[in-house]
């Protein structure tokens, strides 16, 4: 069919638009199978209509997130993998093996922990492929970090730098002492938890405002990243434009660099994911950076 490139993209547009305007309501999001993500009405027969293949939908729920809710589709047969080292298998290898049941996933090995790289389809089957690759540490006490990368063919392209941390691009999914995730929860729910600020990011994309809640600590931050419709960061549930946004605007540009610079340590256009981390969704995750190095 000469117009079936179109029709997926416009259906995967379309439905964009409509996860955007839920987020913007703050209704609860669903993570289906390989990162779908479904509106919380939505049952398996709608969203078949978006993945290939047929999978039963699992009954677990976990880490119940302000954003993201889990209920996700099981592949039917789960995978087997065994980790090398002891240490990893023990900290990881039952998480890992539930993981790759939800979504395409590797992991890489080393010292200090585990690299995992995960494909995700938040649109469904015709839509973007998300790779997320993900840093963790044996040593519970260091958060996850991950990197977002959409992937084109065998091209990898850094997603947008909105909310990711400075000054490293890792993403900034959750602030990561507001209960959102702990390790507990367990890394199916944390990849759930990428998968909606992926949709989140390609909604600014194609939409050019980033829907639902968000935080931003600061005026500058504020004011060079969010636009008058999207929710303002303090919390206050106001759009930007009713709240902060007049205030921020009468900061001096040396005071709110200044301020900027306390909290985050670094310049704001600093901001970029570690080179080795780039090189390794340019060689299409052929060598992985070494963690230790990085975090
Ligand atoms: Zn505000």
């Amino acid at each position: 069919m000469a117009c079936g490139k179109f029709d997926r993209k416009a259906l995967y547009i379309n439905r964009l638009e409509v996860l955007g305007r839920s987020l913007h309501r703050e209704q609860q999001l669903s993570v289906f199978h390989r990162g779908f993500v479904g509106l919380d009405h939505e049952d398996e027969s709608e969203v078949k209509k978006y993945v290939k293949g047929t999978a039963r939908r699992s009954a677990t729920r976990s880490g119940a997130g302000q954003s993201a809710a889990q209920r996700t589709w099981r592949r039917a047969s789960g995978e087997t993998h065994q980790f090398r080292t002891a240490a990893i298998e023990a900290a990881f290898g039952n998480e890992f093996r539930v993981l790759a049941q939800h979504y395409p996933a590797l992991g890489f090995e080393e010292e200090t922990g585990l690299w995992v790289v995960v494909e995700s389809y938040p649109l469904g089957s015709h839509g973007p492929q998300i790779n997320f690759v993900i840093a963790l540490k044996l040593d519970r006490t260091i958060h996850p970090k991950a990197w977002a990368f959409r992937s084109l063919g065998r091209h990898k392209k850094l997603m947008p730098l909105k909310h990711t941390n400075f000054p490293d691009a890792s993403i900034c999914a959750f602030p990561p002492d507001d209960g959102s995730w702990s390790w507990q929860d367990g890394m199916t729910a944390l990849v759930d938890h990428y998968t909606i600020w992926a949709v989140k990011s390609l909604h600014k994309e194609q939409f050019g405002w980033w829907p639902g809640r968000q935080h931003g600590v600061c005026a500058l931050y504020r004011r060079n990243e969010f636009v008058p419709n999207e929710a303002c960061g303090c919390g206050s549930g106001k759009p930007y434009s009713v709240c902060h946004q007049t205030k921020d605007f009468l900061v001096s540009e040396s005071f709110a660099r200044q301020e900027f610079r306390r909290l985050f340590r670094c310049e704001y256009e600093s901001r970029r994911p570690p080179v080795t981390v780039e090189q390794a969704a340019a060689g299409n995750w052929a060598i992985m950076p070494s963690m230790a190095l990085l975090i």
